[in-house]
């Protein structure tokens, strides 16, 4: 993308570039305010580049992630062209949505950032009960949020109009392609006016996004979030690693790494105010001495701050990029990265805090599942790697502990103080063995010293989404995408009561599981679809949970018999029934 300038050199401060505020980019005061109160200090860079030609009403080709702000970057814009106070009840915004968590996500932003504009948004998904949906539809929506079946249902029943669209962005465009949405998305594109704005965000630019983008786009600006001068080079020589952690699990995560790491001071960044505030005072509730650092703070408020870590009185400074911006404090040792940054620049210039003047640094990135490709764009620009480490485990907690009261006796011993404590060592080896005594002692120093575990929880470990460019292209009605991220655990089959004869195709499927539970589209194996009935491919691990989120919901807008396929039903088996197999080409 042609992003702001940026200084090329890491020691450079950001604040020598130009800071552009929400505010410059022509968003209208309902729209600031929300922001300001959600705690977003500045756009990212996705939003600089496309909040203002999507405000004036251009088409937009967008390459960008998850954890880059795209979200934001289309909302704001349809909700400032969104009339106000509108009565009428036909949608002017329609989003496109490969999975029921995205149609929450999405449409709950929207709700944040046009609640003073009293935006009425409304998700529809596979999966949750039809007449909710048609009685919301039915009282007049400004903002739909779908998924490309269950739109496509409400538009053949004719209770989704498209007729007062203005707007109509397609996010995630690559996944929901991969996903068998293709006919879906161009039967929808069709009922919609000629004469609307169309938008596209795809993490990935394969060759059919561009025919896409090419059929239904018109002259779009094009965004892109890597940068076309590559910063390789510029990124300084710090131990760059991450770890893939569900959100729910950070603080506990970002407490584990820090106390295997040990930084001498290290500073957390996260992307809000509200975020700093909130993750300052959970890690000072878990025994850390921890700082906030925002642009909401007064000056003098920022230097007792900064005193305070320079002292060494706070050792965790929690801070956001603006706040951030020039901070040159010489006892950091540690950045981490409590999300993912949203653009490559961002992460070059807060990895720049520490590993300056030959120091030795560490950059640890917390990333959620999701924003895993995010942190590939960041390794592509950077031109370095970043390890994917393991969450320390409960065992590595202990181990890790005991080396610690290891390193405190040792110590001890080296200091020539211990003859205070001769005398019990010697009337207790009278009675005990010389070895136990001291055994006896390590554990009562252990205890005393080592924070006592109350987190004795394992963290769950998130496998990693392999990369997906060069994946095979496929997809479409009846068709199976190519191969998912290698499964390290075995697949089982799901049965499900209800076949070709019930209309059910593959991308039902895809849609019912992945919208009824947290399995990501990738993840499913070839699907077979006989007259009656579908057999499932999926990871063992995750059956269950399939089984459940299945059983709660109705496909085809039937509900259907769910459970394990039986033991030695074996294809051949199958195939002697009459079986049609669309296994993946
Ligand atoms: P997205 O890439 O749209 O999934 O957004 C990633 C996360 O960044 C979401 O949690 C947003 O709430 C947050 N976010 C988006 N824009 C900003 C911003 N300008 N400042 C701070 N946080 C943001």
């Amino acid at each position: 993308m042609t992003a702001a300038p940026t200084p090329t050199d890491p020691a450079v401060p950001a604040d020598a570039e130009e800071a552009i505020a929400f505010a410059d980019l022509g968003l209208r005061t309902e729209l600031l305010g929300a922001l300001s109160a959600l705690g977003y200090e500045e756009p990212t860079p996705i939003q600089r580049e496309a909040i203002p030609p999507l405000l004036a009403g251009q088409d937009l080709l967008g390459q960008a992630a998850t954890g880059t702000g795209k979200t934001a970057a289309f909302a704001l814009p349809l909700l400032q062209r969104m009339p106000v106070g509108r009565a009428e009840g036909d949608p002017v915004s329609l989003v496109l949505v490969p999975t029921r968590e995205l149609a929450v996500q999405v449409s709950e932003a929207f709700h944040r950032y046009g609640k003073d504009l009293g935006a009425r948004v409304l998700p529809i998904y596979g999966g949750q009960p039809i007449g909710r949906q048609l009685r919301a539809l039915d009282h007049g929506v400004d903002v739909v949020v779908a998924t490309p079946g269950r739109a496509l249902d409400h538009i053949a029943r004719g209770t989704l109009r498209l007729g007062a669209l203005a707007t109509v962005v397609l996010d995630e465009a690559d996944e929901m392609l991969d996903m068998g949405f293709a006919e879906d998305i161009e039967a929808i594109l069709e009922h919609a006016p000629a004469g609307r704005q169309t938008v596209l965000f795809s993490a990935t630019m394969p060759a059919r996004i561009d025919g896409l983008a090419r059929q239904h786009l018109t002259d779009p600006v094009r965004i892109r979030i890597e940068r076309e001068r590559p910063v390789a080079g510029e990124a300084p020589r710090v131990r760059q690693s991450a770890y893939i952690v569900a959100r729910g699990h950070k603080p506990a995560a970002l407490g584990r790494v820090l106390d295997v790491e040990s930084p001498t001071a290290a500073i957390v960044f996260c992307r809000s105010r509200e975020e700093v505030d909130r993750l300052t005072e959970t890690m000072n509730g878990r025994g850390y001495r921890a700082e906030a650092l925002h642009g909401g703070m007064s000056q003098e408020q920022r230097d007792r701050v900064m005193g305070r870590l320079r002292s060494g009185t706070a050792d965790l400074l929690v801070a956001t990029d603006v706040a951030a911006r020039g901070l040159d404090v010489e006892q950091l040792t540690h950045v981490v990265n409590y999300d993912v940054p949203s653009a490559p620049e961002s992460y070059v210039h807060r990895i720049g805090r520490v590993g300056r003047a030959g120091r030795e640094g560490v950059a640890i990135t917390l990333a959620e599942p999701r924003e895993h490709r995010m942190l590939k764009t960041i390794e592509r620009v950077t031109g370095q790697r970043i390890a994917i480490d393991k969450i320390p485990t409960v065992a590595d907690m202990r181990t890790r502990r005991l080396e610690l009261t290891q390193g405190a006796l040792r110590e001890s011993l080296l200091e020539d103080d211990l003859d205070p404590y001769r005398a019990i060592v010697e009337s207790l080896t009278d009675e005990f063995d010389l070895v136990e005594v001291a055994l006896a002692a390590v554990k009562l120093a252990h205890e005393a010293t080592s924070p006592g575990s109350d987190d004795e929880e394992e963290i769950p470990q998130v496998p990693v989404r392999g990369p997906r460019e060069g994946r095979p292209e496929t997809g479409g009605r009846g068709e199976r995408r190519g191969p998912g991220r290698p499964r390290t655990g075995g697949t089982t089959q799901v049965f499900i009561g209800l076949g070709r004869r019930a209309g059910v195709r593959p991308q039902d499927l895809v849609g019912a599981i992945t919208g009824e539970t947290r399995i990501s589209g990738r993840d499913i194996g070839s699907i077979e679809i006989a007259d009656r009935f579908s057999l499932v491919e999926v990871p063992q691990a995750v059956a269950d949970e399939i089984i459940a989120g299945l059983r709660g919901t109705t496909i085809k807008g039937r509900k259907a018999t769910v459970r394990r396929d039986r033991d030695g039903d074996g294809p051949g088996e199958r195939r002697d029934r009459g079986y049609e197999r669309r296994d993946r080409r």
